[in-house]
């Protein structure tokens, strides 16, 4: 069945990652901590980057929407989005302000929103990218900061698959899988007074899943954007040692562009292909399978854990990373660039990250709203 969606394909919005939420599981600031962090965060104007929802990540490849966790903000986070993004719209980069080639513009340009804007080209209104029906959630592990949104998925709005009886396809680890079929039965809606059920959702109706075994491939679907353009995406789940069995994502896009004859050579193969790896790896401590850190590397975004400032071992907070370890691993694993997320009031405010990382031209700082293009 034909999709009806009305999400503006124009240029710079075929494939992008956007960071909906880039903090740890209580978010920062914290309700009612008034430690120095929480204090001065919650001080600031909600558009500081200081400000954070729980990690959750998107991923935009033409119509089709994929879903790193969806924790217990998303609703606000897809919002976010679509209404903040589109009322700030001079605030809104098309393009990161760190690109893919290695070459990272100079801190002071990305902490500053004014000189941001300079020279970053902004998205006109009718092509800022609009996330509507989810097609894809990748769990990482049974969390609450991780899995606590999926129930408000079914509130989203979603006609098509209404009509189509399409669902959301959850990927999820054995152990995840028992905290799903926890959820089962929850969507009932038992408002008629002899407590039968009155309409006919479960969680059955929103989501299909898949039980996801680590280092096998996983094809999604390959998306057509017109004659000459096609994607194609494959997850690999990749062990961690976070929670049982949680796992982080390679995930693979290709990109098939026909050339046709552009390039005026009739011999050469027109099909150009491209292919990138972006890693999402939260939560996980340093210590991690070596299968797992072979995939890792040399991969084109890897995003990582960094819960915490300093000392994470000796705090006893073992199953998270902290700034040393994640600028440890984006040595070792030489990614072109990493971002570090999930991040706590444990850590440093955004500026002082920035200046930490200063002189590693691969390694920067997510934040809410953080979206760049893949291609
Ligand atoms: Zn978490
Ligand atoms: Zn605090």
């Amino acid at each position: 069945m034909a999709k009806i969606r009305e999400r503006s394909l124009g240029l710079g919005s075929q494939c992008a990652f956007t960071f909906l939420g880039t903090g740890a599981g209580e978010g920062v600031p914290i309700v009612g901590c008034d430690c120095d962090i929480c204090y001065s965060v919650e001080r600031s104007s909600f558009t500081e980057r200081g400000w954070r929802t729980r990690s959750c990540a998107l991923l935009d490849v033409g119509c089709k929407s994929i879903l790193l966790d969806c924790g217990p903000d998303i609703r606000t986070q897809l919002l976010n989005v679509r209404t903040i993004r589109r009322l700030h719209s001079s605030l809104y980069s098309k393009t990161s302000p760190y690109s893919f080639s290695g070459q990272r513009e100079s801190f002071s340009d990305t902490s500053n929103q004014e000189k941001e804007s300079n020279g970053i080209e902004t998205g006109a209104i009718s092509e800022i990218f609009l996330p509507d029906e989810i097609d894809y959630v990748l769990l990482t592990h049974w969390n609450f900061d991780h899995v606590g949104g999926l129930i408000e998925l079914n509130h989203t709005w979603r006609p098509d698959r209404l009509a189509s009886k399409e669902k959301i396809e959850l990927l999820l680890t054995e152990h995840a899988q028992q905290g799903y079929r926890s959820l089962e039965g929850s969507l009932f809606r038992t408002s008629a007074p002899d407590g039968t059920k009155r309409a006919s959702e479960d969680v059955e109706d929103v989501f299909i899943y898949t039980v996801v075994e680590p280092y096998k491939c996983y094809k999604l679907f390959t998306e057509h954007i017109d004659e000459r353009l096609a994607y194609s995406v494959e997850v690999i789940p990749i062990e961690t040692y976070h929670t049982p069995d949680s796992v982080a994502f390679a995930i693979y896009i290709t990109r098939y562009e026909d050339l046709g004859d552009e390039t005026g050579d009739k011999n050469s193969n027109s099909l150009k292909e491209s292919r990138k790896e972006i890693v999402y790896l939260t939560d996980s401590p340093y210590e991690m399978p070596e299968k797992t850190r072979e995939i890792i590397k040399d991969s084109d975004l890897l995003i990582m854990d960094c819960t915490f400032y300093k000392n994470v071992e000796e705090k006893g907070f073992k199953y998270h990373m902290d700034t040393e370890d994640c600028i440890r691993l984006v040595r070792e694993t030489n990614p072109k660039m990493a971002y570090v997320t999930h991040i706590s009031h444990r850590n440093l405010e955004y500026d002082d990250l920035i200046d930490l990382f200063g002189d590693m031209r691969n390694l920067g700082v997510a934040y809410d709203g953080l979206r760049f293009e893949l291609f």
